[in-house]
């Protein structure tokens, strides 16, 4: 099917819909995007993004305006609360043939998505009141009280997403995982190309750096760690754990740390994509893989398929299994946190390599 002519709503400026306003602009629709923050901006300090992410990018066009901003890393260590090293990973081995793994500021990365989508008119500080399925189109009422048809809408406006709620209701709300997440930028020379992690019982501490001397700095802890400041839920890990805590910068952002899980992402000719439809907790850091991906594989459907639903359809039956599978390993990722001290030292050290390769085995291929 030809793009030509149709016409499509996305909604949220973030990597699913300015990755998705690319591609279907690629495919020939006329895309428009509306975004509520009246501004762009966005939240999160740094971003991790591994090797497939990079491909995606690179699909995409842009991988070379983003690596341009960003760090290559080259190694994942952790180690233990007293910084005892339990494993210590050539990354940039596991994704070779597939891209680097990169990180970088998150605003950089946005700026570098917003102009690949710079053809595309975007309406800031505005969302979606209402969305209504007609026989041939969707018909969406903005806040402004714009209305207008469309042949497809995209529901890319994150984990609290408001298309989702209002094409499935308040009950396919995000469900809290169980942590609670700190993310600051810090000062701090680091130790050379390496993502870093520091684990403790039921709390880690992750550093990654992103140039300019900065640290991205991503600490998580149990739901009830919004009441304890970092330094006291840190008490006892080692350095370079309290020096960075000293160099935080301005902006410590936090919140629980939600997922997404839906029997199904569409509704007539309205599609969820992104953290809309599946978030997961970070521990993957595929969140932004899953995202671009998505805007990647939705074009591909749409050309191949004869109707709009037909593509909604192939894209659910081939996304599914992928984003099931990140999901699945985000959780073993955080089971393992209860495991006992010493038996989760004791896998880690002995298997942790093993486990951290195979769960991205399958990340390998194309989507
Ligand atoms: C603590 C933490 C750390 C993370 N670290 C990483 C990492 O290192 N690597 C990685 O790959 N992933 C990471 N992730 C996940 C990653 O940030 C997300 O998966 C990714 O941002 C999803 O992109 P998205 O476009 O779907 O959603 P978002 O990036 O959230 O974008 C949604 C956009 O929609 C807009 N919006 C929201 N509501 C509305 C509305 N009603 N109307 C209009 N617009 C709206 C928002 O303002 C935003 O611009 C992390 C997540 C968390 C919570």
């Amino acid at each position: 099917m030809r793009g030509n002519g149709v016409r499509v709503l996305v909604v949220g400026a973030g990597i699913a819909g300015l990755a998705a306003a690319r591609t279907l602009r690629a495919w020939g629709a006329d895309v428009e995007l509306v975004e509520r923050s009246p501004t762009a901006r966005v939240d999160g300090a740094g971003i991790y993004l591994p090797g497939n992410a990079i491909r995606a990018l690179d699909d995409l066009g842009l991988a070379t305006q983003v690596a341009a901003r960003a760090v290559e890393i080259q190694r994942q260590r952790v180690s233990d609360h007293r910084g005892r090293s339990l494993m210590d990973l050539a990354v940039a081995d596991v994704w070779r043939g597939v891209g680097p793994c990169l990180a970088l500021h998150h605003a950089d990365l946005h700026q570098v998505l917003l102009a690949g989508a710079k053809d595309v008119p975007i309406r800031w500080g505005g969302t979606v009141e209402s969305i209504v399925d007609t026989d041939d189109h969707v018909r969406v009422t903005l806040s402004d009280g714009t209305r207008q048809g469309y042949d497809l809408v995209l529901g890319a406006d994150g984990v609290h997403s408001s298309v989702r709620r209002l094409i499935f209701g308040a009950g396919a709300a995000a469900r809290p995982t169980g942590q609670f997440a700190r993310r600051f930028l810090a000062r701090w020379p680091g130790t050379g190309p390496v993502w870093s992690v520091m684990v403790g019982r039921g709390s880690a501490f992750l550093t990654i750096p992103i140039g300019d001397g900065l640290v991205y700095v991503y600490c998580d802890g149990p739901l009830d760690a919004p009441r304890v400041p970092p330094r006291e839920l840190l008490a006892g890990f080692a350095e370079p754990v309290p020096t960075v805590l000293d160099a935080a910068e301005e902006g410590m952002q936090s919140g629980p740390v939600e997922e997404v899980s839906l029997p199904r992402w569409s509704r007539g000719t309205t599609l969820l994509v992104g953290d809309a439809a599946h978030a997961t907790s970070p521990n993957m850091a595929e969140g932004a893989a899953m995202a671009l991906e998505d805007a990647l594989v939705l074009a591909d459907c749409l050309t191949a398929a004869g109707t709009i639903a037909g593509a909604l359809r192939a894209f659910e039956e081939r996304r599914r299994p992928r984003t099931e599978w990140v999901r699945a390993q985000t959780h073993r990722r955080d089971r393992s946190r209860s495991l006992p001290t010493p038996l989760r030292n004791l896998v880690l050290g002995k298997l942790g390599v093993k486990l951290f390769q195979t769960s991205y085995k399958p990340l390998r291929e194309r989507p």
